[in-house]
């Protein structure tokens, strides 16, 4: 048997979306992206989303829309995807790395009140592998001292924490729908929030900063059925950069977001046959106290041993993953090492393995199998 990690779910739905965008021969940001931001802010229940090119430049133009002073500093897990920190470096501040605790590999919100100082205008959480950051610890604490919270939510597209979509509880939050993430368009992302204002930023900054699209201006003489020889006009205000989404990834977004509920269900399913599955094993453990009440991106797990496990899959035909490693160890963040002994420590031990909706029981089964019979080995 072979089993690949992940594997988006796309078929005809999209297909049939896919088409009419053709048959409309509109391809670029047009009606698509708009019904597809209106959608999604619909599903997250917040007042308005812009949707970009992807997750990494949703956060880059969410850090972007608050203008903070260059040089002040951004509180940033150690233990995340390199555009998280990213984020930081493109708007000249300087990221914070904040450790995360052994339980839940979460940015440990102790640590982030110890490294806070007046110095620090925002933190970037991450829902990392999608277990809820204490949100409802983390925004009061926050607010108290204006500190901004744009929340990286990556991995938890379809994610809910005590009852309430994970994405709503912070000031901004910023999804990325890449095609492994819970919801994809292929490549493509969105910045989502209740702050009206902030968002009309971003949407003037995303298409190269002209103050109205193309199918805005479009839609202005086609649709109104308006004469006017000024239909043409568009200003630039801001250096923006070319992030937009377009109509054939949103047409695939609008698709995807209707069977999102069905797909977080179907995680969550497979991760309750894995954590049933391995439950008596010693040396193979689940990475996250999973909250089955939510949806997960990652099935992770932690392993004493993990060169010898990651070999020991790869023999049995399981892919299996190692996403991230402490943002300080790469060779770009060099200069911003700071204390983040947990992460240093328990990251080495860290290991994905496949999770994806049309993951079948035999398959499920066959991976419970091989972990089983590792754990013989190494207990
Ligand atoms: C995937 C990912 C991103 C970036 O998303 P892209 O759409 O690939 O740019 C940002 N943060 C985290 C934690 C991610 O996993």
């Amino acid at each position: 048997m072979k089993i690949r990690l992940v594997k988006p779910f796309v078929g005809k739905e999209e297909l049939e979306n896919i088409k009419d965008v053709f048959d409309r021969a509109w391809l670029g940001n047009g009606p698509k992206v708009a019904e597809f931001e209106k959608a999604w802010s619909e599903y997250l229940g917040c007042r308005a989303s812009v949707a970009v090119n992807s997750g990494t430049a949703a956060l880059h133009l969410a850090i972007w829309a608050y203008k903070f002073p260059q040089g002040k500093k951004v509180l940033v897990p150690a233990m995340t995807f390199i555009s998280t920190a990213n984020a930081a470096l493109y708007n000249n501040l300087i990221p914070v790395f904040v450790d995360v605790e052994e339980e839940t590999l979460q940015m440990d919100l102790e640590d982030l009140k110890r490294k806070y100082n007046d110095e620090c205008v925002a933190a970037i959480p991450v829902h990392f592998g999608g277990h809820p950051v204490a949100v409802d610890e983390l925004m009061p604490w926050a607010r108290s001292r204006n500190l901004k919270i744009i929340s990286d939510c990556a991995h938890c597209a379809g994610g809910q924490y005590k009852g309430r979509k994970l994405g709503t509880w912070e000031d901004a939050s910023c999804f990325s729908f890449e095609e492994k993430k819970c919801l994809t368009t292929g490549d493509g992302g969105m910045v989502s929030s209740d702050d009206e204002e902030l968002i009309e930023k971003i949407r003037g900054n995303r298409q190269v900063g002209m103050s109205s699209g193309t199918w805005q201006r479009f839609k202005e003489i086609q649709v109104k059925n308006k004469t006017d020889a000024h239909h043409w006009y568009y200003e630039i205000k801001d250096l923006g950069h070319k992030y937009n989404m377009n109509d054939v990834a949103a047409s695939i977004g609008l698709a995807q977001l209707k069977k999102l509920d069905y797909m977080s269900k179907k995680r969550i399913e497979i991760i309750r046959q894995y954590l049933d599955g391995i439950k008596d094993c010693q040396s193979v453990k689940p990475a996250f106290p999973y909250d089955l009440t939510t949806t997960y991106y990652d099935f992770m797990v932690r392993v004493k041993q993990r060169n010898e496990f990651i070999v020991f899959m790869q023999q049995k035909g399981i892919a299996t993953g190692v996403h991230t490693m402490p943002i300080p160890l790469h060779p770009l963040y060099k200069d911003y090492k700071v204390e983040i002994p947990t992460a240093m420590r328990i990251w080495q031990e860290y290991v994905v393995l496949p999770l994806f909706v049309e993951l079948t029981d035999d398959e499920i089964r066959y991976v419970i199998d091989a972990i089983i019979e590792f754990d013989k080995k190494h207990k």
